[in-house]
């Protein structure tokens, strides 16, 4: 295929990752356009794009999912590429076949791609062929009840009930005995049916010891497919990661071959072109493969600092048929790096999200440190959104000082303005579960439940806040409609919370 080059790339995203996405067309001189809802003015990628296109309100549906309006705006801006992150459009098949049809290259693999390795039926049928393990499941037409309960009594509880059209952790359901399986299945598919406009469930086996183990794999232009190592990814809140590093502290030599070997087996057998991730569950020294995401992932800083390569200026290049890699420049991995997602929340009342204008925000940089944000002081985080404002990246020699080294970070990281899951992160880094690195993603369930207990406050101390808030409150009232809106509420890191 002739290699063409992009001049204009707009980005169907926002927030870090479309900051994310600019700093890689700054690099490779190409101009970039950020396609953004109208609440998202006020943001870093706003700022640092070259050319903004309003698509639509703030609603998801009518601006971010909206296929056709991505289109309108980033043909109006002359775009000859769509970048689409991750999350909201980046594996909807038809979206790439849109921008296809369009004449628009389409960051990432063909439509066809998407379909076929998003599909878990279809993943199912190839790992048969190539005789990969996944774990037992039922994914099958027939979705009555008794069915599924037979269903489920066949696979043995426990049982894990997923939406078939569900994504990002959500939706799922997990059934410890037959006694609560007819009720529980029967509330999963209503809920299937009201968030994602399905009620089709797929049953599997529930693995109650597993860790989540990925592998970063690469086409190039020519369709070979690399693989840049693992990540681990098994510190998870309600099936959704919150901290990764890369390498896995899992997986010994013979384990991590026979898994990079099965995920690029998996990968060429489909046409495959661009980053994508295969990921799989270990329990007990055997693997399972899971699903295959079709993207770049939110973790991918971390195996870009280990391997040295940029997985999204790589994307960008096999867009334009212009990324050929030998095996032999992929080097060893290099030290260790983790990542922490920054969400606004309340640590203190079991992850509740927090909205409100940021004040000041400092991100204490430092040898191997790396922060990927797309608010500033000033802007405002919206109830519209995912509620993850930014992510800090630290890279140290061994996973040891990666972790002194993060707790640090992160400690020196101020947030105004919102709650921020910092003080919770701090917690689990040092559990001892997680420094010995044999967490399983059962681990928040088991130690941090509901977030962080509230903290006590002394009589010294609620003196000096009922002061602080008698000072700022009137202001802060007025500021938002939060009640957390001002950045002296949420300043948990000077005064304790809870008055
Ligand atoms: P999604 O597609 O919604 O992101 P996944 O299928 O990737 O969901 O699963 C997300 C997480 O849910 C996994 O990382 C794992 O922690 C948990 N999970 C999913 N399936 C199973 C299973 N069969 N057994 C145990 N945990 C599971």
């Amino acid at each position: 295929m002739i290699a063409k080059k992009i001049r204009r790339l707009a980005i169907a995203n926002r927030g870090e990752v479309a900051v994310r996405i600019i700093r890689a067309c700054q690099e490779l001189n190409i101009e970039s356009i950020l396609l953004h809802s109208e609440v998202d003015m006020q943001t870093r990628a706003y700022r640092l794009a070259d050319h903004r296109i309003c698509i639509g309100p703030a609603p998801i549906s009518e601006s971010y999912l909206n296929i056709a309006a991505q289109i309108q705006g980033a043909m109006a801006s002359g775009a000859d590429a769509i970048h689409p992150g991750f999350g909201f459009l980046s594996e909807n098949a038809d979206f790439a076949d849109a921008c296809e049809k369009n004449g628009i290259i389409f960051v990432g693999p063909s439509g066809k791609c998407i379909r076929e390795l998003g599909d878990k039926i279809y993943l199912k049928k190839i790992a048969q062929q190539l005789k990969i393990s996944m774990v037992p499941s039922y994914q099958g037409e027939d979705q009555s009840l008794p069915q599924l309960l037979q269903e489920a009594e066949k696979i043995g509880y426990p049982v894990i009930a997923k939406a078939a059209a569900g994504g990002g952790g959500r939706g799922m359901k997990l059934l410890h005995s037959k006694d609560e399986a007819a009720e529980l299945l029967q509330s999963a598919k209503t809920e299937a049916q009201s968030a994602f406009g399905s009620s089709r469930i797929f049953l599997e086996k529930y693995l109650d010891h597993a860790k989540h183990i990925e592998f970063q794999i690469f086409a190039d232009s020519t369709g070979k497919v690399h693989h840049f190592g693992d990540r681990e990814c098994s510190i998870q809140r309600r099936h959704q990661k919150i901290i990764e590093e890369a390498l896995s502290p899992s997986l010994s030599i013979e384990l991590r071959k026979k898994m990079s070997e099965t995920a690029v087996a998996l990968v060429q057998s489909s046409g495959y072109r661009g980053a994508g991730t295969v990921e799989f569950l270990l329990q007990d020294g055997k693997f399972y493969l899971m699903e295959m995401n079709t993207r770049l992932q939110v973790e991918h800083p971390v195996t870009e600092n280990v391997m040295g390569i940029d997985l999204v200026k790589a994307q960008i290049l096999t867009a334009q048929n212009d990324f050929i890699l030998q095996d032999s420049q992929i080097r060893l991995p290099q030290g260790h790096s983790i990542e922490c997602r920054i969400y606004a929340e309340n640590p203190y009342q079991e992850g509740l999200p927090s909205i409100g204008r940021l004040g000041k925000i400092v991100f204490p940089d430092g040898p191997g440190r790396r922060f990927e944000y797309g608010f500033e002081e000033g802007d405002t985080i919206t109830s519209y959104y995912d509620s993850m404002i930014a992510k800090i990246i630290v890279t140290d020699e061994n996973r040891a000082s990666a972790i002194k080294r993060m707790v640090e970070t992160l400690k020196g990281s101020i947030i105004f303005g919102v709650h921020t899951n910092i003080p919770y992160l701090i917690e689990i880094l040092n559990h001892n579960e997680f420094t010995s690195g044999k967490m399983t993603t059962r681990f928040i369930e088991s130690y941090f439940p509901k977030g962080l207990p509230p903290q006590k406050v002394s009589e010294d101390e609620k003196i000096i806040l009922a002061k602080v808030a008698q000072l700022v409150g009137a202001a802060a009232n007025q500021q938002t409609t939060s009640t957390i809106a001002s950045p002296w509420h949420s300043a948990w890191r000077q005064f304790p919370e809870h008055l």
